[in-house]
């Protein structure tokens, strides 16, 4: 597996980039530049993206170029996800982005040491691996996959360590989505601080 560490990180391994619509979260609907890169070793059984994990199965793309192909599009947001992003120093990632305009949004486990320069973080902390617990006072947008009841419980305990002013979201995991949307909605309405965060790229069919 690859692990970058050092600050001058010019090419990462990319498992896909896709200009879509962010179908999640607090920013669900916008036109957004997704870079999915390769590696995560935080092992979530419900995994959909299995085929990120080993990062060397993903080429080793130059962020010159990788941002050379998205200006070739509308977009003006980048949302670096994974895998596990942190696995990577994404320094130079984001700064070459934020030089040419764009914004830097992240979806992270917080499993690996902060990198980056970013202008919404998404923390989706996960029970296979804890987080680190630098995340917890930068985060912009805490996101919990909801598989059963006792995960509404974990997300409290998460719910209490980011900052106040952190949006907070529970999101069915989508092949339970049947079961626990009901149960998600009920938890909602008795505690409004949370939010319902759908998949709507699945239901959409945009990638
Ligand atoms: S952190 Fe994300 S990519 Fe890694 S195993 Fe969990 S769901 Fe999959």
């Amino acid at each position: 597996m690859i692990q970058t560490n050092d600050t001058e990180t010019l090419s990462l391994p990319v498992m896909e980039h896709f200009y879509t619509i962010q179908g999640e979260g607090y920013h669900q609907g916008r036109a957004a530049y997704f870079i999915r890169l390769g590696g995560c070793d935080v092992g979530c059984v419900w995994c959909d993206v299995k085929d990120s994990w080993d990062a060397e199965k993903h080429p080793l793309l130059n962020i010159a170029d990788l941002i050379f192909t998205i200006e070739k599009t509308p977009a003006k947001l980048v949302v670096i996800t994974g895998g596990e992003p942190l696995m990577h120093n994404l320094n130079a990632l984001t700064a070459s982005l934020q030089n040419k305009g764009f914004k830097t949004n992240i979806e992270t486990s917080g499993a690996h040491p902060l990198s980056g320069t970013w202008d919404w973080i998404c923390f989706s902390p996960k029970k296979f691996k804890e987080p680190l617990a630098g995340i917890l006072p930068v985060a912009n947008e805490l996101k919990v996959v909801v598989f059963n009841r006792s995960d509404l419980a974990w997300a409290e305990k998460y719910a209490a360590l980011v900052s106040p002013d952190c949006k907070l979201y529970l999101q069915p995991e989508w092949d339970k989505a049947a079961v626990v949307t009901p149960m998600i909605i009920e938890y909602i309405m008795q505690n409004p601080k949370w939010e319902l965060s759908l998949q709507i790229h699945k239901y959409i069919h945009v990638p």
